[in-house]
């Protein structure tokens, strides 16, 4: 039984996760990062015994999975946006001190891809990417049945791939990134500026922009389109850099969009490599995807024996 944590921009979120991926139980929190490090961890080890005390179960280990930068060896958090006061703190060997158990950690896209080839849609691919679609686009790529680590054991970003360098500006330097053109709020920025005096005047999410091009909306439709061909770019250069047994989508977006349309743009290009043997996969974790995969990044650490 493992305690898993799932730390996000907007909440934090905690469970009790067992061997088959099951969540048995879980609760969550306000992140707050402004109120500092050792407010945010009280809140986590408090989560963590009331799901403990929930499951009426002992926890053996403790999966941790955050977005930004963290150094998953040495369980210390670097430059994270929302969690500037965390920079160089280490939930890892606190929480291993109040629970006795191991804790391991994770960058959430990593934990995710863990989390989908371990026990969701990408179960037993050998070469798997896993990418999420929603306010940001982040990821992980399993190649040989192994999470692959860059440099430093560093996670790579598979959203911030050059698109279109004539773009928009993104948070990372570059502009046009795959993340600066394909999220849901990028989607819903374009078409708020283009629907002009033909739009209803609200703010309005890519979900209820899929829904007005359904209805037949024209700048709507166009949205769509945008989206669709952004997606399948940035789909069609993992596959040309890659060639992987699958790739799996997770995220808000991604619900959205048709398969079948994100696969009419790669096969415009992706030429030279055998791209419809690469299969496109709906993340089949659910809401709980980042929280179950805060669980695998434990297995795989400790249980699987292939990293220490
Ligand atoms: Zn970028």
């Amino acid at each position: 039984m493992i305690g898993a944590v799932d730390i996000g921009g907007t909440k934090i979120a905690v469970g009790m996760v067992d061997d088959r991926g099951t969540v048995l139980c879980k609760t969550e929190t306000p992140t707050k990062g402004e109120r500092g490090y050792a407010d945010g961890l009280a809140r986590i080890t408090a989560m963590l015994h009331e799901v403990t005390r929930q499951a009426g179960a002992e926890i053996s280990g403790i999966g941790i999975g955050s977005t930004g930068w963290v150094y998953p060896f040495t369980g210390e958090f670097g430059d994270v946006d929302f969690l500037p006061a965390w920079k160089g703190c280490n939930p890892v060997k606190d929480l291993e001190r109040t629970f006795g158990v191991g804790a391991a950690l994770e960058n959430d896209g990593d934990a995710a891809a863990l989390g989908e080839a371990g026990w969701g849609a990408g179960r037993g691919k050998q070469r798997l990417i896993y990418v999420t679609v929603g306010t940001g686009i982040g990821g992980g790529i399993i190649l040989d049945g192994e999470l692959y680590r860059g440099v430093d054991r560093s996670h790579p970003e598979v959203g911030h791939h050059v698109i279109d360098a004539s773009g928009s500006e993104c948070t990372c330097g570059f502009r046009g990134c795959w993340e600066a053109l394909a999220t849901g709020p990028a989607m819903a920025a374009w078409y708020k500026s283009n629907a002009g005096a033909s739009g209803s005047g609200e703010e309005l999410g890519a979900k209820e922009i899929f829904q007005l091009a359904q209805n037949g909306d024209p700048c709507a439709r166009r949205a769509v389109e945008r989206e669709t061909y952004y997606l399948g770019l940035g789909l069609a250069n993992l596959i040309g850099l890659f060639v992987p047994d699958m790739i799996v989508l997770g995220g808000s977006v991604m619900k959205s969009v048709r398969l079948e349309d994100l696969r009419g743009v790669i096969a415009q290009g992706c030429r030279f490599v055998p791209w419809e043997k690469t299969a496109l996969a709906l993340a089949s974790l659910g809401e709980d995807a980042n929280l179950i995969g805060a669980a695998r990044a434990w297995h795989y650490r400790f249980a699987s024996g292939t990293e220490s």
